[in-house]
């Protein structure tokens, strides 16, 4: 088979950049390890940022999110027993959108299958070869276990943390860059509606904790845990407990609903640089990873491939390499301001095992300060709800 572009991974940055290139008339193929049901199910990020929303507008894959995904204005802060809003649209005149990562999948698989190019799923044994060449290749297994390949102009290496693009730029061709976290984030989903109509981010002396939602009738609720922590040892009555002293404050009542799905995700900030290697180019999580605290992963994912579908059009439709050549130096700014942020929000909000009490006041008075001064605020609500595209 050949195709223009050959996409490996079906996550928010593969399905994007496809629909994105067979806008501007660029043909891709997408190659999915896992099925469409697993993929469509799986339970990770909700906050889009604006920039997000109005680039999946203005693609034409945006009207469920328009008609279900919920419109936020402000998020609170919860330290010293009660709310601290931080008010984005007074701030920044912005707002997010609440809509589960699972549900912009869902669109976006529909809308290869409307363009007559659905992924291919359930495809093993992916390899990437010939990537300093001009037409590199994609070998791997179908879902029948025949032997298929792809022969491209370019690569998209769009297949996450643990995919396998990333591993094939030799050693000495990029620089890892890595921070790990002494916690890491039980997360459920309860069938609850929410108990508050915005996020609350709580810094509490037991740890960090989080209300959110996917919908009117879905809360997704977090608690920092020990980096180690066995999912077995929290049934779900020891997580409500928890849930409840953390996140107390007058006035709220958390309402609990069916747990549907638990997990724990590690906490972990990484980048590799560049995000390239000839005819190679990473995007999303292949080629960044930030601590979930400030809503960042899909969102970043999203800017890389809005910057590499305009680069591998001017590529692909007038052989310009000036947009591909500065692709990953253009995204890596961006990236390192996200990495920042969602430091910065995990540092301030996260108990620290090791934190002295000294350390403990200068958080609560770095959350004291956030909450009270206008610019401070400011510089919160407009990197949470998303900064311009450059
Ligand atoms: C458990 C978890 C929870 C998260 N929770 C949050 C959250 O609450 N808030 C937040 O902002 N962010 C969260 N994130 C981050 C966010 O979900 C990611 O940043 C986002 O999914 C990145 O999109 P992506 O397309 O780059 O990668 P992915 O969504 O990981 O997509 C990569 C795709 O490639 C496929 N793939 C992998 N290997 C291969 C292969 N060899 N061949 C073919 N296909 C392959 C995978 O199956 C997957 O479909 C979470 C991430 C994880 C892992």
């Amino acid at each position: 088979m050949r195709t223009q572009v050959g996409i490996v991974g079906a996550g928010p940055a593969g399905l994007v950049l496809a629909h994105l290139l067979h806008l501007d008339g660029i043909d891709s193929v997408v190659l999915e390890a896992r099925s469409r049901e697993y993929v469509e199910r799986r339970v990770r990020a909700g906050v889009l940022e604006q920039p997000t929303v109005e680039l999946l507008r203005a693609a034409g894959v945006a009207d469920r999110l328009d008609r279900e995904g919920l419109v936020h204005h402000g998020i609170s802060l919860r330290f010293d027993g009660s709310d601290h809003r931080i008010a984005f649209d007074e701030l920044t005149g912005r707002s997010i959108a609440v809509y589960g990562q699972q549900e912009v999948v869902k669109d976006l698989i529909a809308a290869r299958f409307v363009a007559g190019a659905p992924p291919l799923f359930d495809v093993s044994d992916v390899a990437v070869h010939d990537l300093t060449t001009e037409s590199p290749r994609i070998s791997f297994r179908t879902a029948d276990g025949s032997h298929g390949e792809l022969i491209c102009d370019v690569i998209a290496g769009c297949d996450g943390f643990h995919g396998i693009t990333r591993d094939a730029i030799p050693a000495g061709a990029a620089t890892v860059y890595e921070h790990t976290y002494p916690f890491a984030w039980l997360g459920i989903l309860a069938e609850a509606p929410p108990s508050h109509s915005e996020l609350i981010y709580t810094y509490h002396e037991r740890g960090f904790a989080l209300h959110s939602m996917r919908s009117p009738r879905v809360t997704r609720l977090y608690l920092q845990v020990a980096p180690d922590e066995e999912i077995a040892a929290w049934p779900d009555e020891r997580i409500w407990a928890e849930l409840h002293l953390r996140l107390h404050a007058d006035g709220f009542t958390l309402t609990e609903g069916a747990v549907l799905e638990k997990g724990i995700t590690g906490m972990r900030s990484f980048v590799v640089e560049p995000m390239r290697y000839g005819r190679l180019f990473l995007a999303g999580d292949a080629a960044h990873i930030v601590p979930p605290t400030g809503a960042k992963g899909m969102n970043l994912a999203i800017a890389d491939v809005r910057r590499l579908s305009a680069a591998l059009a001017a590529l692909l439709r007038e052989r310009r390499t000036d947009l591909l050549d500065s692709y990953s130096d253009a995204c890596l700014r961006r990236v390192w301001r996200a990495e920042h942020f969602s430091w910065w929000m995990t540092s301030m909000l996260h108990r620290f095992a090791d934190a002295d009490p000294f350390q403990q006041r200068l958080q609560l008075s770095q959350l004291r300060y956030t909450a009270s001064s206008r610019p401070a605020a400011t510089s919160l609500a407009e990197n949470y709800v998303g900064l311009p595209w450059e």
